[in-house]
C-alpha cells in the first residue's frame, strides 16, 4: 500500500517561497572591495531573482543550460543562486583562483552558455575568452557606467539587464531529480572533476545542516560565510540560512583581510560564521595582536582541511567555539559535524582535546563505512583507520559527463569512527607516508607542532628516503622569522606525543606555505618542491 502524502517537489524554489513568507524583511548585506556596505532585504533579493530568470529567458538561455559565475560573495551572487536553478538552468560556480587553464577546461568541460563575471574577473576571462566556444555572453555583475573597457564581445551590465526585465516570474515547477548547481573539485590530481547537485539533493542537505546537532541555524542567527560560493556554494549557506530565516552576511573579496573581517563581525553581530582553518588562524592572531574580541560571534565552523587543536583553544579562549565539519566537494558538501556536547568539559585532557579534534558524526542521511586494504569493513572502535567510504542523498552518484553508481563512494579519506559515531580524518590516502610498510599520520604530527609557540604554520610530508621508502620532513613557517624553532626543539616538543618513529627526520623552514585555490595547504607543491631531499 501506497501513502498517501503529497508529491511535493523538494526544490530550491521551495526554499525562496519559504524565505518569502518567513523572513522577507530580514537583510542580507554585503561588503564591496571598496569598503561600500549594501543591505536589502530577501524580498528584494528574490525579486531580482524573479528579473534575471526573465533576462536568462530573454538572452535565450535554455533549460538545463550550464550558466557559469565567477564572483565573491555578494547579493548579486546570492540573486544568481536563485535566478538561475529555480528557472530551469545549472547555476555553474566557478572557483577564479584556479589557474586560467584550468577555467579555460572547466567552462569547455561543462558548456557554459553564459557567464556571469565579477568586474574584477574580466581580465582573465578576456585572456580565455577565444577558447571558450560555447559562452554566448558575457555578463559583468554591476551598472552600465562601471562596465570595465574590455575586448570580450557583447559584455553586458548586470544591472541594466535586470532594470530591463518585470520583477515577476512565474516559477516553473521543477522535478526534482533536475539538475540545480555544478561545482568542479580543484582537481589537485588530474583534471577537474564536475559534481552537478540536484534540487532535491540540496534541499536534504539544507534540511540536515538545520538539525539541532548539525549546523543547527535558527532566524536569531546572523550567519557570514567567509567560505566562498565558489567553494561548493559556501558550503550550502545561501539555501541554509534562507531556510532558517537567518540573516546574511556576505563578505566579498576582502575575506582574507582580518581586519575587515573582525570589523564587519562586530558591525552586523554575526553570531555564526565558516571558513578553512586558515582564515581563522590569520583572524586569531589577528585579534591577539588587536587586543580585540568578536562578543556575538559563539559558535563557527572549521572545515576543508584538519583544524589545530592550539587554533581552537585560542579561538575557545575569546569566546568562539569552533566546530569541525568534515565534507567534499562531492558530498555537497557536508557530510560530518562535530557539534560540542555540554559533557566535552567534564572530559579529562587529552580526552577532552582529542574529542574537540574528530571530524564528527555522520549527517543524517549520510552512511559511513571504513574498509581495510583487502576490502574489508573495519570495526567502529576509534582505532581502526582504514579508507572512509560514504553514501546518501546528496552524495555523488557520477562526475559531470560520467554514467552514474549508486555504490558507496570512495572519499580517498583515511579515517576512525569511534563507538558513539564520532568520525575523525587521520589523512588524505594521498598524503599518507608510508615508511618501512607501516602508516604515518601527517595531520596528528602537525597539530602538536602547531601548538609550538615559535611556529605559525606546518605541514609534515613524506619525502623519498633511500632506506625506508619515505620518512617524514616537517616544513615549517616561523611565528617570527628572526626567532625560528631549531629542529630539535620541535622533536623535544613532539616526543612523547606521537609515536617516536613518526618523529620527522629533518625540519626546513619557509617564510609562508603554499596553499590550493581553496585555501588548503598543497602539499602536492610541498612534495614537488622537496622532491630531491638530501637527507642529512
Ligand atoms: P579539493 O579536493 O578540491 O580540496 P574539497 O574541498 O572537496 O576539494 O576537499 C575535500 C577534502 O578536504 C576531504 O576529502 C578531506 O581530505 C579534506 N577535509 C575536509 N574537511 C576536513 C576536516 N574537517 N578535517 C580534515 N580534512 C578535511
Amino acid at each position: 500500500m501506497q501513502g498517501q502524502m503529497m508529491n511535493f517537489n523538494l526544490g530550491i524554489t521551495a526554499i525562496m517561497r519559504h524565505a518569502l513568507q518567513v523572513a522577507a524583511d530580514t537583510e542580507i548585506v554585503s561588503l564591496f572591495a571598496d569598503g561600500q556596505v549594501h543591505r536589502y532585504r530577501y524580498a528584494d533579493a528574490f525579486s531580482r531573482a524573479a528579473r534575471l530568470a526573465n533576462v536568462l529567458d530573454v538572452l535565450d538561455c535554455p533549460p538545463g543550460a550550464r550558466v557559469g559565475t565567477l564572483a565573491w560573495n555578494d547579493h548579486r551572487h546570492f540573486e544568481l543562486h536563485y535566478g538561475i536553478p529555480c528557472s530551469g538552468r545549472v547555476c555553474h560556480t566557478i572557483n577564479p583562483k584556479l589557474f586560467p587553464e584550468q577555467i579555460r577546461y572547466i567552462v569547455r568541460h561543462a558548456e557554459d552558455d553564459l557567464l556571469f563575471i565579477d568586474p574584477q574577473f574580466v581580465p582573465l576571462v578576456e585572456e580565455l575568452h577565444q577558447e571558450l566556444p560555447t559562452v554566448r555572453r558575457f555578463i559583468v555583475l554591476c551598472d552600465e557606467d562601471q562596465l570595465p573597457a574590455s575586448r570580450l564581445p557583447g559584455l553586458l551590465s548586470y544591472e541594466s539587464l535586470l532594470a530591463s526585465a518585470v520583477d515577476h516570474h512565474a516559477w516553473p515547477d521543477l522535478d526534482e531529480r533536475q539538475a540545480s548547481g555544478l561545482c568542479y573539485t580543484s582537481g589537485t590530481t588530474g583534471n577537474p572533476k564536475g559534481v552537478l547537485a540536484s534540487h532535491r539533493s540540496t534541499v536534504l542537505h539544507g534540511m540536515a545542516q538545520n538539525m539541532a546537532d548539525n549546523l543547527g541555524l535558527r532566524a536569531t542567527d546572523v550567519v557570514m560565510p567567509l567560505v566562498p560560493m565558489f567553494h561548493v556554494n559556501a558550503w550550502g549557506m545561501p539555501y541554509s540560512a534562507a531556510m532558517a530565516g537567518a540573516k546574511l552576511v556576505l563578505p566579498g573579496p576582502k575575506v582574507g583581510d582580518a581586519a575587515a573581517m573582525v570589523k564587519l563581525i562586530n558591525d552586523e553581530a554575526v553570531t555564526f560564521s565558516l571558513a578553512v582553518p586558515t582564515l581563522w588562524a590569520n583572524i586569531d592572531q589577528y585579534l591577539d595582536h588587536h587586543e580585540l574580541r568578536v562578543p556575538s560571534l559563539g559558535r563557527a565552523v572549521t572545515g576543508g582541511a584538519a583544524c589545530p587543536l592550539a587554533l581552537m583553544e585560542s579561538m575557545a579562549r575569546k569566546g568562539v567555539a569552533l566546530e569541525n565539519a568534515w565534507g567534499m566537494t562531492e558530498m555537497s558538501p557536508m557530510g560530518s559535524y562535530n557539534r560540542h556536547q555540554p559533557g566535552y568539559d567534564d572530559l579529562p585532557e587529552p580526552a577532552r582535546g582529542q574529542q574537540l579534534l574528530k571530524s564528527g558524526r555522520a549527517l543524517f542521511g549520510v552512511e559511513m563505512r571504513l574498509l581495510d586494504e583487502s576490502g574489508s569493513t573495519l570495526p567502529h572502535d576509534g582505532r581502526s583507520a582504514g579508507a572512509l567510504q560514504v553514501r546518501g542523498p546528496w552524495v555523488r552518484s557520477a562526475y559531470f559527463g560520467q554514467a552514474g553508481s549508486d555504490d558507496w563512494f570512495d572519499t580517498g579519506d583515511i579515517a576512525t569512527i569511534d563507538q558513539s559515531g564520532h568520525m575523525q580524518i587521520t589523512d588524505r590516502i594521498k598524503d599518507v607516508i608510508k615508511s618501512g610498510g607501516e602508516w604515518i599520520c601527517s595531520v596528528e604530527i602537525e597539530n602538536v607542532v602547531m601548538a609550538h609557540p615559535q611556529v605559525a604554520e606546518a605541514a609534515v610530508i613524506g619525502v623519498a628516503h633511500p632506506r625506508w621508502s619515505e620518512r617524514p620532513l616537517l616544513v615549517v613557517v616561523p611565528r617570527d622569522a628572526d626567532a625560528p624553532p631549531c629542529h630539535g626543539e620541535l622533536i623535544r616538543f613532539l616526543e612523547g606525543k606521537v609515536p617516536k618513529w613518526w618523529l620527522p627526520d629533518a625540519s626546513e623552514l619557509l617564510d609562508e606555505l603554499p596553499h590550493t585555490a581553496t585555501g588548503k595547504v598543497s602539499k602536492k607543491t610541498l612534495r614537488e618542491r622537496f622532491a630531491d631531499y638530501a637527507w642529512r
